[in-house]
Formats: C-alpha cells, structure tokens, sequence
C-alpha cells in the first residue's frame, strides 16, 4: 500500500485552505462536511467558495498566503490539516515548505510529490462511507469506480447502517451467543428488512426485526424471510432498468421472467440463482397468472428470495396489482420496483414526445385488449380528450380501435406512428395517419409487441429527427 487510509476525526478542529477557485471550494466542502472549522487565504474568492462564505460555513482571510498571514491566525487557530490549491506554482510551494517546517500535514492539489495525505474518491452515505484511492496515479480511475459504486449502494444506505447501531445493544442482550447472534445479523441484512431501512421504512424495517429477533431467541435459530420483488424491466434496452431494480435482481435466489423481458437483464441475475420462464409461448401458456402468483407464494415460504421480472412496469397492464394481492394475503413482503413503461420507452426511442405545450397537454394509456366482460374502450371521451393516445396491445385490434375513433369523428389525417420491438436494436418506427392506421399494419406485416399511438404530438417528429 502507497499510503494508510485512515478515517480521521476533525470535528470542531482548525483546518485551512489556501485559494479560493472551484477546486479549492470543493476540498472545502469535504472539510465542513466532515465539521472542521474552515479557514479560506485567498486574496478573492470564486462564486463556489462565495457560497461556502455566505453560508457561514468557512471564515476568510482575504489576503495572499504568507507567513505573517499564518502567524496572525493565532496558535489556538493552527490548522491541523492544511490543503493548498491556487493556480500559483510559487504559492503552492510556499504553503508546502511552510508546513513542512511547522510538521503540519499537507496536500497540494493534484500534485502528489507535495502531499502528506491525498483525498480518496468519495462514496459518501453517511455514517457509511467507501474511500477509493489509486495512490494518486489516476484521479479519473478512482472517480470511475466511484461512479460504479454509487450505481451499486442505494442512496438511503446510510439510514440502514443508523437503525443497525441503535439496535446492537438490544440485539446483544436478547441473543447471547456470539454464534447465533452471527448468524442473525446475517439472515437480516439479507431481507427484506435492509430495503424497508434503506428506503426510511423504519417501523416496517423494525418490525421485522423484532420477529427475527423472537425466532432467533426461542429457537436459537435464524430463518431466512421469503420476499418477492416485483420489478419493472423496462421496455427492451437492458439499459432502461432503474438501479434499484438492478440491486434487488441481483439478490435474489430465483427469478421469473417472461417474454418481453430482455434476455440481457435475465443474465444480470447472480449466476447461481435459479431461473424460471412464465411467458406465454404462441397461443399455449406456459403458466396461467394464478399459477405463476401460486409460484411466487410457495417459493418465498421456503425462505426463497424471489425477483419477478416484469417488461416495462408492473403496473401498467402487468397484472402486477394481481400478483401483490396474493401476496399481501399470504404475508408475504414484497416491493415493486417501477419500470419504464412501453409508451415512454417507445415514444422516446422514436423520437417524439407524449405532451408538448403546442400540440398535447395529456395522455391516455389504453388497452387494445379487452378480456371479456371487461368494459369497452370510451372511444367518444378519448375522442374529445385531446390526449395523446397510446395502445398497449393493440395491433390485432387495431381495426376496431381506428374504426372507433373515426366514428367519433376523428380525422384521417390525424398523426399516428406504430413501434415495433421498441427501444431495442431490431425497433421499427412507421409514421402513418389514423386513416391508414390498419393498412399500414397489414402492409408492414407488424408483429408483436408493438405499440399504436395517435395524436398531434407526432408531428414534433419532424423536428427532433433529422
Ligand atoms: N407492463 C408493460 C406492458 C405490458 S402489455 C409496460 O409497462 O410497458 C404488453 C404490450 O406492451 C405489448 O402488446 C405492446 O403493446 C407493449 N409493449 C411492451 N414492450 C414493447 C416494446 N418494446 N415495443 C413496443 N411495444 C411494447
């Protein structure tokens, strides 16, 4: 190792900056973070480091860097650490020789021959905090690998690791072997209580950790809690996937999947972990709905953490709503993580917006599918809406739908466009007029999924795509 990377307290301790530009406000940022008392030597201050001093967060000497300027800030006043990083090569080294000479640690920005300490790339979910270093050889590298760790650690982290110190005590007395007690930690930073905590759940989160805490102390066993996590995988792109959904995919023991999820995002799974296809095959199911949310009941009461993929959101014509509900009735903990759903991919992918301040101030999601019994789409209110309308589903129908919304006396040459397989590379964009709605379909031969959507708002088309 180049250098000890040490967590070092300077609450309430004197600590100096010598420049004030960007990256001297930036160093002082970490400074007051970390509740130093910041005092700024720079005859001006840049618009950042203004900020700091209006804030009240730092106090400042405007005057060049000397050693008269540091006599006069007093011995009570003797920085512990000192960070210079002004523009000034000749300054630079006079605040290096200065606390060499005085045996105050000092780094000099960006120049690692003249630094005692160096400053790690920072992920910061406090009180957890990661540190990344590469000795000073490669800022970007470390920034880089920062980057992919913030990707990887939720943003609430931090409040997990609050309710964790609060309960160590507790835990500490209810379970008294240092083996069980292990293994309950274990069991529990594995459920779903470590979502509930992140999230600021705290109740939810607490409550599970009462019951493991009863079942560990009258059994003196830890039991794995089964969960479900409804996840929305967006419409095509593996890419579209939000983080969260990421997180909990990669988690999970099993994982369910049908056929609009991209087989790039089925991979993303750990390696070990058992995966299951749901989908429909052609006109055979694979699984009827019931039975895939039997599946789902059954594998988490064996402990099983279980990730059900879902193309775009699960809550938007996924059924996950049906899905949740057996769950809740089994007890079951869940979360459902939403997606991108198909109108948003899509209509992005394909260069036009669903609102636009000139043409479209709504939108309307519908299903071109009615099961039966269920109540006819109000052809007459959309009609009349003025909304952007977007068909799920609707390719087969996709008659009945133009023929109802002429009936209603729609124009022909309304703006309609048809995505097929959108967001992902074989996507197929066809600008067409609600006229020539099924015409095209047949002529193009569309194929599923694909997605219909007629409005005004297309026309902003001409202007995005060149
Ligand atoms: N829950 C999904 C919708 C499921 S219904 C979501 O939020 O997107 C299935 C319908 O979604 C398909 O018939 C099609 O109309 C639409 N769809 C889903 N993915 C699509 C894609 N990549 N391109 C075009 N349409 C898509």
């Amino acid at each position: 190792m180049d250098y000890l990377p040490i967590f070092v307290d300077i609450k309430n301790k004197p600590c100096l900056i010598v420049g004030g530009g960007a990256v001297a406000a930036r160093k002082a940022d970490l400074f007051i973070k970390s509740g130093a008392e910041v005092t700024v030597i720079s005859p001006d201050l840049k618009t950042e480091m203004k900020r700091h001093l209006s804030l009240g967060d730092i106090a400042w000497h405007p005057h060049p860097f000397s050693e008269a300027e540091m006599q006069a800030l007093g011995q009570e006043n003797r920085p512990h650490y000192v960070i210079s990083a002004t523009d000034e090569e000749t300054v630079n080294q006079a605040v290096y020789a200065y606390c060499q000479r005085e045996g105050i640690p000092v780094n000099v920005a960006d120049q690692t021959e003249y630094c005692d300490f160096i400053l790690p790339a920072i992920v910061d979910r406090s009180p957890v905090t990661i540190a990344v270093s590469t000795g000073g050889r490669s800022p970007i590298l470390a920034r880089l690998m920062k980057a992919r760790l913030e990707a990887l650690i939720p943003s609430g982290f931090g409040r997990l690791a609050g309710v964790l110190g609060r309960y160590r005590k507790t835990v500490k007395t209810a379970i008294s072997g240092t083996e069980q007690r292990k293994a309950f930690w274990e069991t529990l930073l594995q459920s779903a209580f470590v979502d509930k905590a992140v999230q600021g759940r705290i109740v939810e989160a607490e409550r599970i950790l009462q019951t493991q805490i009863d079942q560990v102390s009258k059994t003196g066993q830890a039991l794995p809690t089964g969960e479900v996590y409804l996840i929305g995988a967006g419409p095509g792109d593996p890419d579209l996937m939000t983080f969260k959904g990421l997180r909990l995919l990669q988690q999970a023991d099993v994982i369910l999947y049908d056929r609009l999820v991209a087989p790039e995002i089925v991979e993303m799974a750990r390696r070990e972990a058992e995966r299951i296809y749901v989908g429909k095959k052609d006109k055979e199911h694979t699984l009827a709905q019931g039975d895939i949310s039997q599946l789902m009941v059954d594998l988490a009461k064996q402990g099983k953490r279980v990730a059900r993929l879902k193309g775009g959101d699960p809550y938007i014509f996924g059924r996950g709503a049906e899905e949740a509900e057996l769950l809740v009735e089994n007890d079951i903990p869940f979360e459902v993580v939403p997606g991108i759903t198909a109108a948003a991919g899509c209509s992005a992918y394909a260069g036009f917006p669903l609102t636009h301040r000139e043409f479209s101030q709504s939108v309307s999601l519908i299903t071109g599918h009615q099961k039966e019994g269920e109540s006819e789409v109000d052809y007459g209110r959309l009609a009349e809406s003025g909304d952007t309308m977007v068909f799920y589903m609707g390719v087969k129908n996709a008659a009945k739908i133009q023929a109802g919304l002429l009936a209603h006396g729609m124009s022909e040459s309304l703006p309609a466009a048809i995505i097929e397989k959108g967001t992902t590379p074989e996507q197929r964009t066809l600008i067409t007029t609600l006229g020539e709605l099924t015409e095209t379909i047949k002529r193009q031969k569309v194929k599923p999924p694909a997605l219909l959507v007629v409005g005004e708002v297309i026309k902003v088309r001409e202007r995005l795509v060149k």
